[in-house]
């Protein structure tokens, strides 16, 4: 008789819940990651402390969808705690995932001596310890485990496994990953959507369609939405800009520093070349945007048609007159005296730490500027509080009347919606034998698998954190 090795899937985070993506497949008699994600709501953040559901040491292969905090966070920590083995990813994703973690490893870094000394203060503990999750050495300590593939070209891991990666079109080198393993003698694909994009978004490739797969992990992000109609988002950034200078005031831009801050800078290369918008002073304050574009820049095969188109007729897409890369906080902090219109995008993207915040303190109150929002702001944050129209908000310490006109641009999301989810689950040629609707809110997963089985008759499931999953 043959030995027949069980296949089984254990869901160890972005179950009910968005961040912290972690799933555990045992196929062949190995064991594969695919992600090793920060929990990233409040609520679930003490999940980051806990040790691995799985010795990291006994995990053969790590596989990795994209850059994302929420996908890459805990890398350091999987390696520290004794994961020996290699992490596969596009050279794109490796690159970008390791100027992230090397700033994560900062941040809490400073994090933990702001709690240590409040904490002092108000003698008392919290709920997490005062160390960071990781340190810059351990960040650094995982950066050899990484291990380039390209698109398409498949990869053989332990015994009989198969491993592909396809552009997911969510972030520059983000994937979609399918895995053809063995469940008792019979092959089996089991595909992992990563984050999905929306297609016809700027600079990447619309996210690549796969026709076949027995069972298949989709994100639900957006799950229970459809995205407003068509926007037109390059005029409306072209309106804000021109109103601003006729009004004299300056533009303070919150953003994220992957993709979203390429997207602004694409965007508006573009609208200086057709005259839609007059010449000013752009400046990127955030080192780690000004990093990940240079990423970018190295990895043009990557770009999609109409970005290759330009450029090979413009120098870059991300360099115009006007532009400046903003080094230390000294160049930052000197950007308040500047005089005439200018625009500055700054980090964080929810306006919950970095630069912006100096940027808010000295221009919220001013009627002639304008904060432009270009991402989501999640509940709770200062972001969010500004874009929901409060008269007066706190930062870093002080109160602040909002005077200054707040914009949100439309049409920047990254993630697909609920029809442009459904409609990628169509590329399949016949049923699955099995859905998992994962990464997205418990509300939004569950309605996003009870729209895929009233639709298609496909058995879903929405697993819970830890649940475990034989797969036949
Ligand atoms: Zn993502």
């Amino acid at each position: 008789m043959r030995y027949a090795i069980m296949m089984k899937l254990q869901f160890l985070g972005a179950a009910r819940n968005v961040t912290g993506s972690r799933h555990l497949l045992q196929a062949n008699g190995a064991k594969l990651l695919v992600d090793c994600g920060l929990y990233q709501e409040r609520q679930f953040r003490a999940r980051n402390w806990e040790p691995f559901t799985v010795d990291p040491g006994s995990i053969d292969a790590v596989l990795l969808t994209h850059a994302h905090l929420d996908h890459c966070g805990l890398l350091p920590k999987l390696v520290k705690d004794g994961f020996r083995g290699k992490i596969y990813c596009t050279a794109a994703t490796a690159e970008i995932a390791q100027i992230i973690l090397l700033d994560s490893a900062k941040i809490q870094a400073e994090d933990a001596r702001y709690k240590a000394k409040r904490h002092k203060k108000e003698r008392r503990k919290g709920r997490f310890p005062v160390r960071p999750l990781y340190t810059v050495a351990d960040a650094e300590a995982c950066f050899p485990h990484f291990s380039s593939v390209r698109y398409k070209q498949p990869i053989q891991i332990g015994k009989g496994i198969e491993v592909s990666f396809h552009d997911a079109g969510h972030v520059l080198g983000s994937s979609i990953i399918k895995v053809k393993a063995n469940a008792n003698g019979q092959q089996r694909t089991i595909l992992f959507s990563g984050d999905i994009g929306r297609p016809r978004r700027p600079i990447v490739h619309d996210p690549a369609l796969i026709a076949e797969a027995d069972y298949i992990l989709v994100e639900s992000t957006y799950g229970d939405r459809v995205h407003q109609g068509p926007t037109d988002t390059k005029k409306m950034i072209a309106d804000v800009i021109n109103s601003t200078k006729e009004a004299g005031g300056n533009i303070i831009v919150p953003s994220f520093a992957l993709e979203r801050a390429q997207e602004l800078l694409y965007y508006i290369n573009e609208l200086l070349l057709a005259d839609a918008i007059p010449h000013l002073k752009v400046f990127l304050d955030s080192p780690m945007a000004a990093r990940i574009t240079k990423v970018f820049q190295k990895h043009r095969e990557l770009f999609d048609e109409d970005m290759t188109e330009f450029v090979e007729h413009n120098e870059s897409p991300f360099k115009f007159p006007g532009l400046n890369m903003v080094g230390t906080s000294d160049q930052s902090k000197a950007l308040n005296h500047m005089k005439g219109t200018i625009m500055v995008i700054a980090g964080s993207g929810m306006c919950t730490g970095g630069r912006v915040k100096h940027h808010l303190v000295n221009n919220i109150a001013n009627p002639r500027n304008t904060i432009m929002f270009v991402g989501y702001q999640a509940v709770g944050t200062l972001g969010r509080r500004i874009v929901d129209g409060e008269k007066e908000v706190r930062i870093l310490g002080q109160k602040y009347r909002i005077k200054a006109r707040v914009v949100r641009i439309n049409g920047f999301s990254a993630h697909a919606d609920r029809d442009e989810l459904f409609k990628w689950l169509g590329a399949l040629e016949r049923p699955p034998r099995k859905v998992f609707v994962v990464h997205g809110e418990s509300e939004s997963a569950q309605r996003f698998g009870d729209y895929i089985n009233e639709k298609t008759g496909w058995p879903v499931v929405v697993p819970a954190y830890q649940d475990e999953i034989v797969l036949d």
